[in-house]
């Protein structure tokens, strides 16, 4: 590995994918090529700070790989972000757009900021900073950047708006997660939390739960966490735990969800509402409950904690949230998994209709957007179930299995250049 990838999460891509590889017997030369990000770009982003003074960030942006189209993937914006890190998120994008059948490679870009301590104008100067920087990269037949943690639709707009200044018109494709004024999609906000409930919903119809006896408990209550806690509370499902980065809330009767999100939108932070009891983040993975939720930050579950977990799914809505200590303990105790490259595929699937829209510049209504999402991302999960049920597998590797295959055969139909 070159040691400027070397970081934990970049460690967990390359082991799973080294164990699927194994058990698919992929072609040697296809691991070695597969296991190494095929484009890497560090970018120093020099901004004027409010009080004139100036910083410098460091940005990222890596493609994995481009094999089947345009690579795919969110910006992210913390104060954490390595380019190990970047590279692990982006080689789960080649996984995830494969496994749902988009025409995308994959690609994932960070900025090592906490963007809540960054003005308004400083986080505009940053991005519009940043997507000059990495502009050569990018485009909507080349890369196509969108949201992740830390990032939003406004951020997606100075993108967008940096790549239009910099060719001289718009292009509408170059971002996904845009405000709708400027090409957005219907249903994008929601769309990575609502294809985490599509997915929990077939995985509790596999199980034989019923969604009014499931209770449901989230880890993250950004983006994905607060729409997935809204689409579950309001499909008849009790939300019974949630946190963000400062601990959470439970009540075991449910938690009024509705009233949350408003008022977590007005800045009431969650733990300050009282509607429930309050709690640790580590105390709230523990709850025992029929489905459990991270949405946010990787490697959350643990060999140290899994053993505690008590629920019956656990829905990865979050990008890595669990080693592979955890995921084999898990397996023993039987938790049923749908993982990450297909729990939040929701999000790329209608980045993708997003971008196609702003290609055929002709828009979908909200209807024929949730239909079509519902569509592919049940199929996904069918077929990674079928996999999974025939091969005597996990779901996991059932799902990487799927996603890595579908790489490895744009590989070998293309051939090796030069
Ligand atoms: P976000 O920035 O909107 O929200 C992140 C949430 O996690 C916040 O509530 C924050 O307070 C909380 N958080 C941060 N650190 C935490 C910690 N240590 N413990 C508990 N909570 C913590 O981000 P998001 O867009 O909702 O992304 C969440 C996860 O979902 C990430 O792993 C991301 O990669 C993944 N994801 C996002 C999308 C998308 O469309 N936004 C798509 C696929 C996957």
């Amino acid at each position: 590995m070159i040691p400027e990838f070397d970081h934990p999460t970049f460690r967990l891509a390359v082991a799973q994918f080294d164990r699927v590889a194994e058990a698919m017997n992929l072609e040697t030369n296809l691991r070695e090529r597969l296991k190494k990000p095929q484009r890497s770009l560090l970018v120093a982003l020099p901004i004027r700070m409010d009080d004139g003074h100036v910083r410098v960030f460091q940005g990222y942006r890596v493609q994995h790989d481009s094999a089947r189209g345009p690579s795919k993937g969110g910006l992210r914006y913390h104060q954490d972000v390595t380019l190990g890190e970047v590279a692990a998120l982006a080689m789960w994008m080649t996984w995830k757009t494969a496994l749902a059948g988009l025409p995308y490679g994959g690609a994932k870009g960070g900025i090592q900021v906490d963007p809540h301590t960054l003005s308004l104008a400083e986080l505009e100067r940053l991005t519009r900073r940043y997507a000059a920087e990495i502009f050569p990269l990018i485009g909507p037949d080349k890369d196509i950047p969108a949201t992740d943690i830390g990032t939003n639709q406004q951020v997606m707009a100075w993108f967008m708006d940096t790549y239009s200044q910099q060719v001289g018109f718009s292009v509408p494709g170059a971002v996904t997660g845009k405000p709708l004024s400027i090409g957005g999609s219907l249903g994008r906000e929601e769309a990575t939390g609502r294809g985490v409930v599509n997915v929990t919903i077939e995985a509790l119809r596999h199980k034989k739960i019923d969604i009014e006896e499931t209770s449901v408990v989230i880890q993250g209550f950004g983006n994905v966490g607060s729409h997935t806690a809204k689409i579950f509370n309001d499909a008849g499902a009790r939300v019974i735990g949630i946190s963000d980065v400062r601990g959470g809330i439970f009540n075991p009767k449910g938690l009024p969800i509705a009233e949350i999100y408003q008022r977590h939108r007005l800045g009431v932070p969650l733990q300050d509402m009282n509607v429930g009891d309050r709690l640790t983040n580590d105390e709230l993975l523990a709850l025992e409950c029929t489905v459990l939720i991270p949405a946010a930050l990787s490697e959350q579950i643990t060999g140290d904690n899994a053993e505690r977990l008590r629920c019956r799914i656990l829905a990865e809505a979050a990008n890595g949230p669990t080693t592979l200590e955890a995921d084999a303990i898990l397996d023993d105790r039987d938790v049923f998994i749908i993982p990450d490259i297909l729990a939040n595929s929701g999000g790329v699937i209608v980045s993708y209709f997003e971008w196609v829209q702003d290609v055929q510049r002709f828009f979908w209504n909200e209807s024929d957007i949730r239909q079509r999402l519902q569509e592919i991302i049940t199929a996904a999960f069918h077929r990674t179930l079928h996999f999974a049920e025939e091969k005597k597998t996990t779901m996991r590797m059932a799902a990487l299995m799927n996603g890595i295959d579908q790489v490895a055969q744009a590989h070998t139909a293309r051939g090796l250049y030069p």
